[in-house]
């Protein structure tokens, strides 16, 4: 069954491998469009709600102004009829009856309809009643009230009760001007109430001074005439009438206007609210009847209205896109978590399978190493001690089959019992408390410091011991608990067997080398020319006055005490050994701390070593004595036992390595050759007793004038040879006079004067031993010829 099918689906709806920013795009669109939806809805029904409730306080804003204009008419016709059932109002009547009427009404008025003749008269009557100045008015072109002008008839008010503190217009002929006397003829000719068109007020303060006049023509029935006796009027200031009462304008919910329709072309605005109108499509417009006159009102809401009743359409949308934007964040975050989530369980799990793979593989390898292990004997066991694993080393070595031990025997079973008890108590004493058998091959007994291998005898399955290092260690698991223990262990019997057979050779060849004079050493060369000492018998150490020890340690020591003129030979030697494998064989010498300069002769026989080294096996004795011997044979060999001078054997080896000298690199050899005059003579007179003394005195008279440099040597019987290295034919004449001089100069013992005969011969470029001899030699020859007692030879 694959993963995915037992998976369930994201919130029970969303597919797991779907990209999580297509879910949160999505949420996010469906959010926006819900919110839309629902905002578009919430809008709509705002608006309904909106309009209801302005078309509400719109209508009963109507009906209120509709009864206020009703209530004017009614009060003014009130007055109408009052006037119309007296016969004569006075003015205090008037007062009385109009003084209460003034509510939003500016003033209430009557102006009788007056004749031309009856004018002087009514002036007179009136100014009579205390109003000293009346007379009929008439506003001039420049707002000026002045006595009106001569007419037929006048309309002049009368009584006037006014809210207003300027004077009252008191005799003011409302026939002197257009639009009143309009008015009047309208009201007469309807017979019954009317509304002035707009006009400016006459003793109205100026903020209401814009107003209508409401006029009723008051027709007695008991007149003959149908024409009215006269006229009441209420002056309305609109704003008066309007806006007293009503909310204060800035709290007002509706911005009012009212149209004057009279004129067609222009419409007056008679009143506006000062309160703005709110930005909106919703408006109300009514024509309401004033006496005979319609005056539009419009209302549209104000900005008070619209603040009061503000959508909340934004906030939704607001809290609908917060909430979309959530919902879409919230699905992001969880739809990309579960699927991080999958992904690592799946990762996990392929970690998880990949390391079982590798465990398995793992633990087959270790089977093939245990199995494979036949060397080697690997016994685990659980923490009592019970074997768990017995390889094919250990079966082989202990004669048991796995199946034998495994779950049945423990460590302590395949040990020999009295030496586990003998650890045992050497524990137990250690670490002062009791340490059980089981346990005493386990436990570490600290000497070793530790991990350490231990020697234990096993016992083998038919019974017989074996011999083993074994290594006990703990195992622990994971959690690093005890769970066990390992023991691995290699047979070392054979090894034993070798060990104990090197070690009986060793104190064999201790015993012999103690006996033998020198000593015995093996000594290595690396592959890369470094020396060693691998071995040194006790003899070394007097042959180097060093210790065994040191020269194990530092071969090098061994050429600090060669002679400084040996050492170079001595390597040399060793090297050409090295490289040829022939036998080293080397006398040198050695300078001892103790005993001073001594010979040493060395013979060692290489071998290679396969890793590119050579190793010599050696002897080297103390030659000293024998050296000294051989010395003392060689100066006998090359001495004239006479004399004591160098012998003429001595003479030819001198001249052999002199003329080689000079024929390699040149330079300077001469020789003087003298032969006793008359020898045989002092032999003749004296006797053969007195002449080997003479012959020894001449020697030492010689030997005396000589350099260091000079060998002096007797060829045979009374002829000697000077070889004279490093100087010229002249320099070798000057000698050969001086040493002629001196033997000539003073007598000899017994027999006086003694004289010879000198030859001298320096070498020439080319010229062979011989050759310079015979030269010499005919030197001698030719002062014998010219008389004995001097000295010949080639001069250069
Ligand atoms: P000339 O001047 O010509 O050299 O004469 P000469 O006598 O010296 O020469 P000659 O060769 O004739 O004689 C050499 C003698 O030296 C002969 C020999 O007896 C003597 N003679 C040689 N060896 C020895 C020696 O060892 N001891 C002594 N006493 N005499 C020796
Ligand atoms: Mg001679
Ligand atoms: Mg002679």
């Amino acid at each position: 069954m694959s993963l995915h099918a037992v998976r369930p689906k994201i919130l029970g709806f969303i597919r797991e491998d779907v990209s999580a920013w297509l879910v949160a795009l999505l949420a996010l669109l469906v959010g926006g469009i819900l919110t839309g939806l629902l905002a578009w809805a919430t809008f709509n029904q705002f608006h309904q709600q909106l309009r209801q409730r302005f078309q509400l306080l719109a209508s009963e804003r109507y009906s209120r102004i509709e009864e206020r204009f009703e209530d004017q008419e009614q009060r003014l016709d009130g007055l109408r009829r009052f006037f119309v059932n007296s016969e004569s109002v006075s003015r205090e009547e008037f007062d009385g009856y109009a003084k209460p009427l003034l509510h939003r009404t500016q003033a209430y008025s009557w102006a009788p309809r007056v004749s031309h003749t009856e004018r002087p008269l009514l002036e007179r009557v009136v100014r009579e009643e205390g109003l000293s100045g009346f007379t009929f008015r008439e506003l001039t072109a420049d707002g000026q009230l002045q006595p009106a002008t001569e007419r037929d008839e006048y309309v002049p008010v009368l009584y006037t009760q006014t809210q207003s503190r300027l004077p009252t217009p008191l005799g003011y002929d409302l026939l002197a001007q257009a639009l009143r006397r309009s008015t009047l003829e309208r009201a007469d000719r309807n017979g019954r109430m009317v509304v002035s068109q707009p006009l400016h007020l006459v003793g109205i303060e100026p903020a209401y001074s814009r107003g209508v006049l409401l006029v009723a023509p008051v027709i007695r029935q008991n007149l003959a005439s149908a024409a009215p006796a006269g006229y009441v009027m209420a002056v309305i200031s609109m704003r008066q009438l309007l806006a007293d009462g009503l909310p204060e304008e800035n709290h007002d919910s509706l911005s009012v206007r009212i149209l004057d329709l009279s004129t067609d072309d222009q419409h007056e605005v008679l009143y506006e609210s000062t309160n703005t109108a709110g930005a909106s499509d919703l408006s109300s417009t009514r024509l309401l009847r004033l006496a005979d006159h319609d005056y539009q009102v419009d209302m549209r809401p104000s900005a008070a209205f619209l603040k009061a009743n503000h959508s909340s359409v934004a906030s939704l949308v607001v809290l609908g896109g917060l909430l979309s934007l959530l919902l879409s964040v919230f699905l992001y975050v969880l739809v990309s978590q579960r699927q991080r989530a999958l992904k690592m369980v799946e990762q996990r799990t392929q970690e998880l399978h990949d390391r079982e793979q590798e465990l398995r593989g793992t633990h087959g390898q270790l089977r093939g190493v245990l199995d494979a292990a036949t060397q080697v004997a690997i016994i685990a066991t659980d923490l009592r001690g019970i074997i768990s694993t017995f390889n094919a080393g250990a079966e082989q070595m202990l004669g048991y089959f796995s199946a034998q031990v495994v779950g049945h025997m423990t460590l302590e079973n395949l040990h020999l019992p009295r030496e586990l008890e003998a650890r045992s108590a050497e524990l137990s004493a250690r670490y002062g408390k009791p340490i059980p058998t089981c346990q005493a091959m386990l436990v570490e007994g600290g000497e070793e410091g530790g991990h350490e291998a231990r020697e234990w005898t096993l016992v083998r399955h038919d019974g017989s011991h074996l011999t083993v290092n074994m290594l006990a260690t703990p195992v622990l698991d994971e959690q690093g608990l005890w769970v066990g223990h390992l023991a691995i262990c290699i047979d070392i019997t054979e090894r034993k067997r070798v060990h104990e057979a090197l070690a009986a050779r060793d104190l064999l060849l201790k015993k012999l080398s103690a006996h033998v004079p020198g000593g015995i050493y093996q000594f290595k060369m690396e592959f890369d020319g470094r020396f060693s000492v691998i071995y040194a018998s006790d003899g070394m150490r007097d042959i180097y006055e060093l210790e065994p020890d040191v020269l194990l340690l530092n071969a090098e020591a061994v050429f600090a005490r060669i002679h400084p003129q040996d050492t170079r030979r001595v390597r040399a030697s060793i090297l050409a050994s090295a490289d040829t494998l022939s036998p080293w064989r080397e006398e040198y010498r050695v300078q001892l701390p103790e005993r001073g300069l001594r010979w040493v002769r060395g013979e060692a026989t290489p071998e290679e070593l396969p890793g590119g080294g050579v190793l010599w096996h050696g002897y080297i004795s103390d030659i000293s004595d024998l050296k000294r011997v051989e010395e003392e044979l060689r100066a006998l060999s090359v001495t004239d036992s006479l004399t004591g001078i160098h012998n003429r054997r001595y003479f030819q080896e001198r001249l052999t390595t002199e003329m080689a000298r000079v024929e390699r690199g040149g330079g300077e050899l001469s020789v003087i050759m003298l032969d006793i005059d008359h020898f045989k003579r002092i032999n003749d007179q004296h006797g053969h007793a007195v002449g080997d003394r003479v012959l020894q005195a001449v020697c030492e008279r010689i030997g005396g004038r000589l350099r260091r440099t000079d060998v002096f040597c007797r060829l045979g019987g009374e002829e000697f040879m000077v070889l004279c290295p490093d100087i010229d034919g002249e320099q070798a004449h000057v000698l050969a006079v001086e040493l002629w001089q001196g033997l000539r100069s003073a007598p000899i013992d017994e027999v006086g004067i003694v004289t010879a005969s000198f030859g001298i011969a320096s070498w020439r470029a080319g010229e062979g031993a011989d050759a310079l001899l015979l030269r010499a030699d005919s030197g001698v020859y030719a002062a014998k010829q010219a008389g004995r007692d001097r000295v010949e030879g080639q001069m250069s």
